[in-house]
Formats: C-alpha cells, sequence, structure tokens
C-alpha cells in the first residue's frame, strides 16, 4: 500500500492551511476576492511553503504576465508579485490595528458607561 499524499509536494506548514487549500486559493487572491483572515493565512502558508510560492508564481505569470505581454507592456514579473503580496500584507496589518483600534474604542465606551452609571449611584 502507498500511502503518499496525491499531490506530491512535501509542505511541513500544515498546521494552518494545507498546500491544497493554499493552492485553491490562489486564484482567488489574484482576484483579491479573499477574506482578512483568509488572507493572512495564505501568505502566511506561502511565506513559508516554497512550493505554494513557486506554484503562486506561476499562476501569477499566466493570469497577469500573459494580458500585459498581449497588451505589449513590458512587465516586470517578480516586481509585480512582490507588490501584489506586500500589498495584500499590509491589508492584513491595517485590518488588524482597525480591530485593536475598535476593542479600545469599545473597552472605553465600557469605561466610560461605567463611570457614569458609578456616579450616577454611588455620588448621588
Ligand atoms: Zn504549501
Amino acid at each position: 500500500m502507498n500511502f503518499a499524499p496525491a499531490y506530491g509536494k512535501i509542505c511541513r506548514m500544515g498546521q494552518e492551511l494545507r498546500c491544497e487549500e493554499a493552492e485553491r486559493l490562489i486564484p482567488h487572491f489574484l482576484k483579491d476576492e479573499l477574506q482578512t483572515k483568509t488572507m493572512e493565512a495564505f501568505l502566511r502558508h506561502i511565506e513559508g511553503c516554497p512550493a505554494c510560492r513557486e506554484e503562486l508564481s506561476i499562476q501569477y505569470l499566466v493570469a497577469e504576465g500573459l494580458s500585459r505581454l498581449e497588451e505589449g507592456e513590458t512587465f516586470d514579473f517578480n516586481a509585480g508579485l512582490s507588490r501584489k503580496l506586500e500589498g495584500a500584507g499590509r491589508r492584513v496589518r491595517f485590518h488588524r490595528r482597525a480591530q485593536i483600534a475598535a476593542l479600545l474604542l469599545e473597552l472605553l465606551i465600557v469605561l466610560g458607561l461605567a463611570g457614569v452609571i458609578v456616579r450616577l449611584f454611588v455620588f448621588s
């Protein structure tokens, strides 16, 4: 019996996103369709997994590169993909900061309300 995985790629980043999942997300990533949480897991996987990074490069080249070449533009493929990955990372970081800010705001509101209640009931 052969228990080797059918997709033949070895990947040690199995904890969060498996390679098949990451590969399935690549077209969605290229079309900017990923939710922030998925995007975060995807980026983490791509950073640590050369096999999926290569797959991403290939699909990116097919999706972006060919259409640009058809339009006769010169296309710096590596810069293009790096920019896309950087942009996605920035979006993930921004979203996380926004979440923290929202939490802090909520906390302030709760504290503010608590202050009002204390003043109303304790000091009146
Ligand atoms: Zn992988």
